[in-house]
């Protein structure tokens, strides 16, 4: 049987349901769905993202057989409409909209007003009664079309429309008559064959087809594609093409348009949220050219009369439908609807954006409603979305400088130094400066500047404008709409309402939940994760398997992480503890030594200190498992550099400078993160690990006999390549482990273990697990070793690779599944196969990272590490992926 590519939906048929998102596209899906509910939806159809596929597969060719369906579809679709595509008496007109499987606000095209021609321009004439509104929307359609399918640079019939304001003195495109937009629409005819060198078709099948190929093509468009990158969206999904009867929102007083939200996107309150222009056609608000009015009295601050005074029976109307979309679908919606001449319509609904604050409130709340359950609560979250409930805000107790208020449209706070392109965001970005991008209004062209800015300022446009949505899906600080502040792009500047001037590279912070705009840094605080994200995450902890640790090197950290929910230390890097200032002389000194005795000295005097490290962290995690990792770095990293550091050294050992210097320079490698590091360290200087295991089996001692503590510590080796590296060491630990137990005289159970990070350890794991208790992942140097790819130096290039999509993502920050993911797997079957049982982790980057823990989950690791501030997404992430489990 043919495959099928277009789907009807209108005038009680429709073909597609909610449940064929990845065919139809959401908004396809969800046009379909409220047409099968009974809401007032334009009939139209849809064309498939399969056939977004085929059309790319084959050259940007299309199927045997398509036209026909489309040709019958749009039959179909004057039947439902009364009218007729075309026709001069009644015409049909069309808009042509994309809709991916997921949302990409403003990333691709959008073609209205299809089918006017000369001809049919009379019949809409007719039809409204309005000449000036059929030649409004005749040069709309124009300028649309031929920017977004013939490719004319906008800017050249915008220039014409400038010009006919000039001639007829008047300032609004409101303000030209019907014969001054018709003479406009001849005008745009002529210029579009002087400039392209073909005439702007008039055929209405031809534009058809025309805007269908644009919106296909959209699909590949620089900025989409930068969009999916940013989102992870595959090229692969493809878009859909919504082909649907217009109603019009610019017909007169007694039609709108808005976009509106079933609860608040960035509170998650339970109130109807929404924007709407009177006389404005569907672009309108969301491009933020206008400032739209607020849908409800409670919505406003009544400086603007809103949908619920101007036109009460329609937003009741409309009240009742979002109250019906939410059961419906019991998720928040973000909903767009038209009404034409006091008679709604509903143009799309989808899950709404909103940020971490929201989603977790709105989750929360309908768990209380009962409308969904708790697993269902918890998989309404996304992990890596929590990132921005773990940012801090505001210290309340500052001292602010306000010097404007916008809309508090995404929030949090940031502050930065001010630029006003998306480029200099970039460049300054580059140079590790934070900035905060300051725009009159943001379009999609911005969204590489938006992403490395810190925060966004606008001067236009609403709760919904691009910005706003933008930042929310991004987790990014905006105050958008902020009309105390005059922005001059040519002057790099803005001027606040009290006259003073902000230079580009001044200092400002936003607070993206007041809307309020301030001079100079303004100080911050942490995040109290109680209420609804604390109730949310006691859910959370229900549904996962999967323990999540911390990397922690000091109480402090270990503290932060506990408030944040971790279960233990998966990773102490005991090395950050060297370079403490009063500590590195010794640490010098013992690796400059010439002998055992020189070292013992030198390690003599770091003992107590490491030892008072461990008595820190293991009171702070009150007995919870603590790893504690022996010294890792390549030796060379603690050589001193200068020759301030070299005098100074050798007064302290009494050697000649110049001997030192000669010693440093012999330690010097040319690849030392292959080089004299991790256990290689142990094997070498054996005195280094006997010190450091002797500290933390003082420190457990000492806690389990004179403070009652339950304390097993674990002690890992890294870096362990050969298990005969193990053997030595393990050795040596054991050693030392017992002449300190049996100096307290009392029983410490403790484990040993060792970090799999090295290709050969992986392949070799089950002769290693005889050596060790435990196995930790250390996915940073196995990604390292495994694609032979410098963690140092790999910033430099990388970013090349994951920019031309030669790998999809950096696998420093998210596991390498077919490659790394492999050693990890092989090192968890022959690590169990040679001891059941054993203990296993990760402790690499990727432990918190979302989609590699649910890879550790469906691995069947113990449990993930990661810094203090993403302990909360890996514990939703793991709850995710117990849930998720198949
Ligand atoms: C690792 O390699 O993954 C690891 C955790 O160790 P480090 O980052 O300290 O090398
Ligand atoms: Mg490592």
């Amino acid at each position: 049987m043919a495959v099928k590519y277009v789907y009807f939906f209108g005038a009680g048929v429709t073909e597609g349901t909610a449940e064929m998102k990845n065919l139809l596209g959401g908004k396809g899906a969800n046009l379909a769905e409220m047409t099968a509910i009974g809401l007032p939806v334009p009939a139209g159809f849809t064309l498939t993202t399969e056939l977004c596929t085929e059309f790319y597969k084959n050259d940007r060719c299309y199927p045997e057989g398509l036209e026909a369906e489309v040709e019958a579809n749009l039959t179909q679709l004057e039947k439902a409409m009364d009218k007729k595509f075309g026709d001069s008496a009644n015409p049909l007109l069309l808009s042509v909209r994309s809709g991916g499987r997921v949302s990409m606000p403003g990333m691709m095209d959008t073609v209205l007003n299809l089918g006017l021609n000369d001809d049919t321009v009379q019949g809409l004439i007719e039809q409204s009664g309005d000449a000036r509104f059929a030649y409004d929307s005749y040069r709309r359609f124009i300028q649309m079309y031929s920017n977004v399918v013939m490719g004319m640079s906008g800017s050249v019939l915008e220039h014409l429309l400038e010009h006919m304001k000039e001639v007829r003195d008047v300032e609004l495109d409101t303000d030209l008559t019907a014969d001054d937009l018709k003479q406009l629409v001849e005008l745009f005819k002529n210029k579009i064959k002087e400039t392209l060198g073909r005439a702007f078709p008039t055929d209405p099948k031809e534009q058809l087809w025309g805007a269908i190929n644009a919106v296909f093509g959209s699909w590949m468009n620089p900025r989409a594609i930068t969009y999916r990158k940013l989102n992870s969206i595959p090229a692969e999904w493809g878009t859909a093409v919504n082909v649907q009867a217009m109603v019009f929102g610019n017909m007169g007083n007694s039609c709108a348009t808005g976009v509106a939200f079933t609860r608040n996107p960035s509170t998650g309150d339970n109130h109807f949220f929404g924007e709407f222009l009177l006389n404005a056609q569907g672009e309108d608000v969301v491009a933020g050219i206008r400032t739209p009015q607020p849908i409800n009295k409670a919505g406003g601050d009544g400086s603007l009369p809103s949908l619920e005074e101007v036109m009460p029976d329609c937003y009741q109307q409309l009240m009742d439908i979002q109250q019906t979309l939410e059961k419906h679908y019991r998720d928040m919606q973000d909903i767009e609807f038209t009404i034409e001449k006091n008679k709604l319509y509903m143009l799309q609904t989808r899950g709404g954006k909103r940020t971490a604050k929201a989603a977790i409130k709105i989750a929360v709340d309908m768990v209380q409603e009962g409308l969904i359950d708790e697993k269902e609560a918890v998989l309404r979250v996304a992990p890596g979305q929590l990132d921005q409930l773990l940012h801090p805000s505001l210290d309340p107790k500052a001292v602010k400088d306000v010097i404007a208020t916008g809309l508090p449209a995404s929030p949090g706070a940031a502050g930065g130094e001010i630029v006003f392109s998306a480029e200099d965001a970039e460049e300054a970005k580059k140079l590790g400066l934070k900035v905060i991008l300051v725009r009159i209004e943001t379009s999609p062209e911005d969204i590489h500047g938006m992403h490395a800015a810190e925060g966004i300022l606008t001067a236009r446009g609403g709760m919904t404008s691009h910005a706003a949505v933008v930042a929310r899906g991004m987790g990014k600080c905006c105050v958008a709409g902020c009309g105390g502040i005059k922005v001059d792009y040519a002057a790099q500047q803005f001027v606040t309402n009290s006259g003073e001037v902000f230079k580009k590279g001044d200092i400002v912070t936003l607070d993206g939940s007041t809307g309020e705009v301030m001079k100079g840094s303004v100080p911050t605080v942490q995040p109290e994760l109680t209420g609804d994200f604390g109730l949310l995450m006691s859910w959370v902890d229900k549904f996962r398997r999967l323990k999540v640790r911390t990397n922690a090197d000091t109480p402090l950290d270990a503290q932060v992480a506990r408030q944040f929910g971790a279960e233990g230390i998966g990773l102490c890097r005991t090395e950050h503890m060297f370079f403490e200032h009063d500590r590195i002389m010794a640490v010098r000194e013992m690796i400059l030594s010439e002998d055992v005795e020189g070292r013992k000295g030198a390690l003599a005097k770091i003992l107590p200190m490491q030892k008072g490290d461990f008595l820190g962290l293991f009171r702070e995690m009150k007995g919870l498992p603590v790893t504690i990792r022996l010294l890792d770095p390549p030796l060379h990293e603690f050589l001193p550099h200068t020759d301030k550091d070299i005098d100074e050294l050798a007064a302290v050992m009494q050697v000649q400078p110049q001997l030192l210097k000669q010693k440093a320079e012999f330690l010097h490698e040319f690849n030392p993160m292959l080089g004299h590091r991790g256990c290689r360290l142990g094997m070498t200087f054996p005195e280094i690990y006997d010190m450091q295991v002797q500290a933390i089996m003082e420190a457990a001692c000492e806690l389990v006999k004179n403070e009652g503590y339950e304390i097993v510590p674990e002690i890992m080796i890294p870096l362990v390549g050969h298990v005969n590296e193990l053997k030595v060491l393990r050795a040596n630990a054991v050693r030392v482990v017992e002449e300190v137990i049996n100096r307290y005289g009392i029983q410490v159970e403790y484990l040993i273990g060792t970090m799999i990070e090295l290709p050969r350890a992986a392949l070799t794991a089950d002769e290693i697990a005889g050596e060790a208790e435990f196995f930790s992942f250390g996915t940073n140097d196995l990604t390292q070793t495994t694609f032979g790819l410098s963690r140092d130096d790999a910033g430099k290039f990388l970013p090349f690779y994951v920019n031309r999509e030669v790998l999809a993502e950096d696998p420093f920050v998210v596991l390498d599944q077919e490659g790394v993911g492999q050693l990890v797997k092989i090192g968890c079957e022959k690590g169990r196969q040679a001891r059941p049982g054993i203990k296993l982790g990760i402790c690499g980057e990727h432990g918190g990272e979302p989609n590699s823990v649910i890879f550790c989950h469906d691995n069947g690791l113990d449990y993930v590490s990661c810094s203090p501030y993403r302990v909360p997404i890996a514990r939703l992430a793991a709850a995710h992926a117990a849930l998720l489990e198949k």
